[in-house]
Parts: C-alpha cells; sequence; structure tokens
C-alpha cells in the first residue's frame, strides 16, 4: 500500500489549530462521536467569514512573525497590506515580488505602478486614500513561482479578518489566483473577468492581473480592464 504523504496534512492542521487558538479556543472537546465519521460541523476546516471582528492592526499583530508555511522560511518582509483601512476598494492580489519582499508593501514594483496608473490615471481616484491592497499571501514565493495550495490556506484567515476589518463596497481580484481563492473554485479569468460576484456579502469584481496586462499590452486587455473598473466606479457611486 502506498504511504501517503501527512507533511500538508499534518501542516494543514497545525495551521487550523493555531488559528482556533488565535480565535481563542483553550481546548478541543474529544469526545468519542468526534472522533467518528459525523465529525462536528464547528470543526469545519473553512474559517467563517461571519466570526469576530478585529481590527486590522490587530490581524496584524495575530499574523505575528509568521511561520505557519515555508514561505517564511525564505521571505525578507512580511508584506501584509497598505492602504486606507477604511476604504471602500479592496484590490487583493497573488502574492509580493522581489521588490514588495524587498520593501514589505504590496504592488510597488513594477506591476504596481501598473495597478497605481489604473486607480490614478483610469479610475481618478488616490491610491492611499481611496484603496487597500493586499494579497492572498504575505510572504514571497520563490523565484515568484504560484504560491502553493497550503500556502494559501494557511493565509487565508489572515485575508479573511482583513476583509472582515476593511469591510468594503467592492473588492477587485487581481487575476486567477486571487480570484480563484477567493471564490473557491478555478476560475479561467479570461473568460470570467468583468463578471460580478459575491464574498461574504461584498461585492466582488473580477478582473486581469497587472503583470498579465503588461506581459499581453494589446488594446483588447487594456480595453478589458477599464470596461471592468468602469463597472467597479459605478457601484461604488451608489
Ligand atoms: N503582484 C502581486 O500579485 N502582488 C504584489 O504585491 C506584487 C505583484
Amino acid at each position: 500500500m502506498e504511504t501517503p504523504n501527512r507533511e500538508p496534512l499534518l501542516r494543514e492542521l497545525k495551521n487550523y489549530l493555531i488559528h482556533l487558538k488565535d480565535l481563542g479556543y483553550t481546548e478541543i472537546p474529544c469526545e468519542a462521536e468526534l472522533l467518528s465519521n459525523s465529525a462536528s460541523p464547528n470543526l469545519s476546516l473553512s474559517p467563517n467569514i461571519m466570526a469576530a471582528n478585529k481590527s486590522l492592526t490587530a490581524v496584524q499583530k495575530e499574523l505575528g512573525d509568521c511561520t505557519r508555511c515555508k514561505l517564511s522560511e525564505t521571505r525578507k518582509n512580511i508584506v501584509f497590506g497598505s492602504g486606507n483601512p477604511k476604504a471602500d476598494l479592496v484590490f487583493v492580489g497573488e502574492g509580493p515580488g522581489a521588490d514588495e519582499d524587498e520593501q514589505g508593501l504590496p504592488f510597488v514594483g513594477r506591476a504596481g505602478k501598473k495597478l497605481t496608473e489604473i486607480i490614478e490615471k483610469g479610475m481618478g481616484l488616490n491610491r492611499e486614500k481611496d484603496t487597500y491592497i493586499c494579497n492572498i499571501v504575505k510572504c514571497r514565493p520563490p523565484g515568484n513561482r504560484d504560491p502553493e495550495a497550503e500556502e494559501i490556506s494557511a493565509c487565508n484567515p489572515f485575508l479573511i479578518q482583513q476583509l472582515q476589518a476593511i469591510k468594503p463596497k467592492v473588492i477587485v481580484a487581481l487575476g486567477k489566483p486571487a480570484s480563484s481563492t477567493l471564490l473557491g473554485r478555478t476560475v479561467p479569468i479570461t473568460k470570467e473577468r468583468g463578471t460580478w460576484h459575491e464574498y461574504a456579502g461584498i461585492k466582488l469584481m473580477l478582473t486581469l492581473h497587472p503583470s498579465y496586462l503588461i506581459r499581453f499590452y494589446t488594446l483588447e486587455n487594456r480595453k478589458a480592464v477599464h470596461e471592468d473598473m468602469k463597472k467597479v466606479l459605478k457601484e461604488l457611486k451608489k
């Protein structure tokens, strides 16, 4: 019989136990029926979006000098997020790159310049005052590889709590990994961009990632993001 790889499972379990501890649990009931197949729904692995609210500062404090996944071994700085903690608009990207890792701030490299241009020139907003920007993972994946499922799930409780703390009117998911994480399914982003969804009662717009836009700088892609942001502005004005 093949030996299952227990490491990811154990890591996920450890992360979940840390998350429960962070939520204030001091013990776990361990009765026979909990160990049977009909496990208590309270022990579901998906964090509850309606859980108690914390300020962004409290969420950052809880994150601390995080070692919940292996990205902590290679990062220079945790990139928590930046902008207005009371913004109506939140952009969620994929994960820090080299510049972000160096500075501890999201979207400060080439993709960041493009995002700032979209926000300021395209939408007529002020990046710092009108938006908050964060990522699905807060530490740089080495060599800018895609974040792994385990890394995304270790960071997800913090993304959820950030969004809960800010309570924006609109969230914009930048690219496929952010869209897929927020919707909990694989999103074909070029097909689904420009469409509205809901995330815990908040309007969610999917659009192309600024890095994709830089790489495939076509009129069609620029028009697409422009159209998506027009929809977001219209929603913000409601
Ligand atoms: N790309 C992202 O997805 N996030 C950043 O912070 C920078 C580049």
